[in-house]
């Protein structure tokens, strides 16, 4: 029996700001970081790693928020976790009446959730010595049912719907399998496209991306409008008309600023516009998507929990769903979300980039390939090309495609030099 017997939270921090990576409209000056879990048990050499992502400063919070959280892991067993997972998940985000009262299910709270519940799944498949790509795809669909937390989602969704999706899944998953292993699974780059870079740093990159074989690449927009369109034009006059351009406003726009700016922005024909306005504002993401049709609306990186994705969905206000495992709290919310998406025909084309947001969400888009939406077309994966270098198993990318993960885990475990070397030591 594996018994979970310490819980360790680490801040880590990578001083990303110095070069401006990462950087978008609103966050000019990023330090990716991470509250870093590790999850040790009784089992020599056995641990679970996890992580939720932030932008440096705050870490700590989010930190010390696990460490309220950790009496409800400590102790326990893996199996008890996960022979009624859905249950467990409902304690780590609402079984505490008051830690609830700092979300619910939204904010620091949610965020160290997800290190815990991620933890616990890395824990899981390297107890059963899969990726988690695979422990998912071994699962069969009662079991992934009850990994899901069906609260305040009945009215859109129930049990029944979601169990039948994932049945209709089953059929021809060994094929999916075949065609990841051949082709990977697409993806993006928006290594290329920060706003704080130069224009000569911009066309390299260009240059380098329609090299690398990239098929599509996202900019930043959100910046002064006129300098908006001319990095669209050096975008374009590097890439070609054929490359498929997405542009990420980051919540900076007014709704009828986004959308003066997005008709503004058309001529290059864009294919999305990713977070045009606060990720809280429903009606106006549908607003916007109507007025700027047929460029579509993405979001999804801000938008905290499940209950917030049953109303953009149900209410048409998406075109391309992002949800972030690790703003959600961990991979149970985020296989319901996509679940629901895949009721509404809904491409969840997941938030990655950050630190280690790359590593996981790849086994989950894998995962909805196979054996959730059964679909590939107009699923893409963001990539950015930042700190893979600190992890034991970090994603392969060949041809602008991730290429299934071998090692078991969720691919999320750092390197212990790396976790030495970056620990935030306050100053
Ligand atoms: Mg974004």
């Amino acid at each position: 029996m594996i018994t979970i017997t310490e819980v360790l939270a680490l801040d880590i921090r990578f001083p990303t700001s110095k070069d401006l990576d990462g950087s978008d409209a609103v966050n000019t000056d990023p330090d990716y970081s991470a509250a870093y879990v590790i999850l040790k048990t009784n089992r020599e050499g056995l641990e679970g790693h996890g992580l939720t992502f932030t932008t440096g400063r705050g870490n700590e919070i989010c930190v010390t928020a696990i460490r309220s959280l950790s009496y409800l892991v400590k102790g326990r067993t893996l199996e008890s976790i996960t022979s009624n997972y859905s249950a467990f998940w409902a304690s780590l985000t609402r079984g505490d009446s008051q830690l609830r009262w700092l979300g619910p299910e939204k904010g620091v709270i949610h965020l160290a959730a997800a290190a815990l519940v991620n933890a616990t799944w890395d824990l899981y498949a390297k107890s059963e010595n899969k990726p988690l790509w695979k422990l998912l795809y071994d699962l069969t669909p009662e079991q992934v049912l009850s990994c899901l937390d069906f609260t305040y989602l009945t009215d859109e969704i129930s049990p029944e719907e979601a169990l039948a999706i994932l049945i209709k899944a089953q059929e021809g998953k060994e094929k999916r399998l075949a065609y990841l292993e051949e082709n990977g699974f697409p993806a993006y780059t928006t290594s290329a496209g920060w706003l704080g870079y130069s224009d000569e740093k911009l066309r390299r990159l260009c240059r380098e991306a329609v090299a690398e074989g990239w098929k599509y690449l996202k900019m930043k927009v959100g910046s002064d409008p006129s300098n908006d369109q001319h990095r669209a034009a050096i975008i374009r006059e590097e890439t070609g008309p054929d490359m498929k351009l997405m542009m990420d406003a980051n919540q900076k726009w007014e709704v009828d600023e986004a959308i003066r700016c997005m008709k503004a922005l058309s001529r290059f024909d864009p294919w999305w516009i990713e977070e045009p306005t606060s990720p809280d504002d429903i009606a106006g993401h549908k607003k916007i998507k109507d007025a700027i049709f047929p460029i579509g609306v993405a979001t999804g990186e801000h938008v905290h929990n499940r209950v917030m994705f049953k109303q953009f969905l149900a209410g048409g206000a998406m075109d391309f769903c992002q949800v972030d495992v690790c703003r959600l709290a961990g991979i149970n919310e985020t296989l319901m979300v996509m679940i629901l998406a895949a009721k509404h025909g809904i491409p969840v084309c997941p938030h990655a980039g950050g630190v280690g947001l790359c590593e996981y969400v790849q086994h989950l888009s894998m995962f909805d390939f196979m054996g959730i939406s059964g679909q590939i077309e107009n699923r893409i994966l963001e990539y950015v090309d930042h700190l893979h270098e600190h992890f034991i198993d970090p994603v392969v990318i060949r041809q602008g495609a991730y290429r299934l993960p071998a090692r078991p885990g969720c691919s999320i475990e750092m390197k212990e030099e790396s976790l030495r070397e970056y620990e935030f030591s306050g100053q």
